[in-house]
């Protein structure tokens, strides 16, 4: 079993068999798994951590996922929008702590509207901070021309998880609807690469139906698409969405926590230089889960920047952590807790994934 972890390690390449063997590790296995991550961390990216200011900007969202709390349906909640002035506050808060990056986070409107208020404030915040900010984006499935005038705006990075890449279980999840669509979905990611983004993506652990096949093929799956950074984290259920009808076949949110912890490392090991955020949902599960992650891969964090009386109104799911806590109490909790993961914060630094410098590097003529 240990020749086996070890040779596994040392591959170059990791296959599906590979992937699997190490996501059922336990012991000694396990602990060889999480140590070579940390290794291949401090080699790569060092062991440093880059902050990413989040603001949650709206929980007005057109689409009906079955596992979210602010799916449209959902009328057990006050909907808002935060205030150009609210979001301007937040940015500027972020720029002089030295967060250096900002994510702009909401659920997905498609209007003319709201592509031009995103734009009307990605210009803003530009000017606010010298255009010193790197600002990602995590506003879903938007049409070309959107992504493009958003980056032409001053977006330089997007977030849009695949939330599975097996596509029969993505249609479990989701309603049987054109708006809903998993080729859709990939086809945005593409549309991000193509519209020159940094691209993230991820996937829920522990969902209902999915299998450790499943898993190992989302890890294929991000290496195929060459992401530049990765956001995966444990399914939360949310007892006002269809999917919390699921709930007898979870596994233990436990088994999920030690899953994300797996996917984090495996992939940390796979895709050495990319951006891998240590997810809020781990630290759901976990109150240290962030910074377990951090020490098996993990090198991004996201400090909420939220306005404490919305976030009640933003919860994807239940018992989301630090929904009462201010920016400044959140940023002083989070230094606490990555100097003990043995991790310094890279205040003032973009923190562009140097996997996509490199792809960007090697595409020059
Ligand atoms: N509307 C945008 C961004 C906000 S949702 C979008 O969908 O891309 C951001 C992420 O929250 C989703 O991609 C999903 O992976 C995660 N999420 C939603 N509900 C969740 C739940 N119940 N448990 C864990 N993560 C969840
Ligand atoms: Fe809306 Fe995103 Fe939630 Fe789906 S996951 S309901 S798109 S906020």
């Amino acid at each position: 079993m240990n020749n086996n972890i070890e040779s596994i390690l040392e591959k170059p390449v990791l296959n599906k068999q590979d992937l699997l063997f190490l996501l059922q590790s336990q012991g000694e296995a396990r602990h060889k798994l999480f140590a070579k991550a940390a290794e291949i961390k401090r080699q790569y990216v060092g062991n440093y951590v880059y902050f990413r200011g989040l603001i949650e900007y709206s929980n007005i969202c057109s689409k009906n996922c079955y596992y979210c709390g602010i799916r449209s349906s959902n009328i057990k909640m006050e909907r808002y929008w935060l205030t150009e002035q609210e979001v301007l506050n937040a940015a500027q808060f972020a720029y002089k702590e030295g967060y250096a990056s900002l994510v702009l986070q909401s659920g997905e409107v498609n209007t003319p509207q709201f592509t031009a208020k995103i734009e009307a404030l990605l210009q803003q915040i530009g000017q606010l901070t010298d255009h010193k900010m790197g600002i990602t984006l995590s506003l879903g499935e938007q049409s070309r021309d959107t992504y493009l005038q958003w980056r032409k705006a001053g977006a330089r990075r997007y977030l849009l998880r695949i939330e599975t890449s097996n596509p029969e279980l993505y249609g479990k999840i989701h309603p049987q609807d054109s708006k809903h669509n998993y080729n859709q979905r990939l086809n945005a990611i593409k549309l991000l690469r193509e519209t020159g983004y940094q691209v993230g993506t991820g996937v829920m652990i522990g969902l209902p139906f999915q299998t450790l096949d499943d898993l190992a093929d989302d890890l294929l799956f991000f290496r195929d698409y060459d992401i530049d950074m990765a956001g995966m984290g444990p399914y939360i259920e949310h007892e006002d969405t269809p999917l919390y009808s699921c709930k007898s076949i979870l596994m233990p949110l436990t088994e999920r926590f030690d899953l994300s912890l797996k996917m984090v490392a495996i992939l940390r090991i796979m895709m050495k230089d990319i951006n891998i955020a240590a997810t809020t949902a781990m630290q759901t599960i976990d109150k240290i889960g962030r910074e377990k992650a951090l020490k098996v891969g993990a090198n991004v964090m996201m400090p909420n920047l939220t306005p404490v009386k919305y976030r009640e109104n933003y919860l994807l799911y239940q018992n989301k952590p630090c929904i009462d806590e201010e920016a400044v109490q959140c940023k002083n909790c989070m230094e606490i807790r990555v100097h003990l993961a043995g991790d310094t914060i890279a205040y003032g630094e973009w923190g562009d994934s140097l996997h996509f410098r490199k792809r960007v590097e090697n595409c020059e003529p």
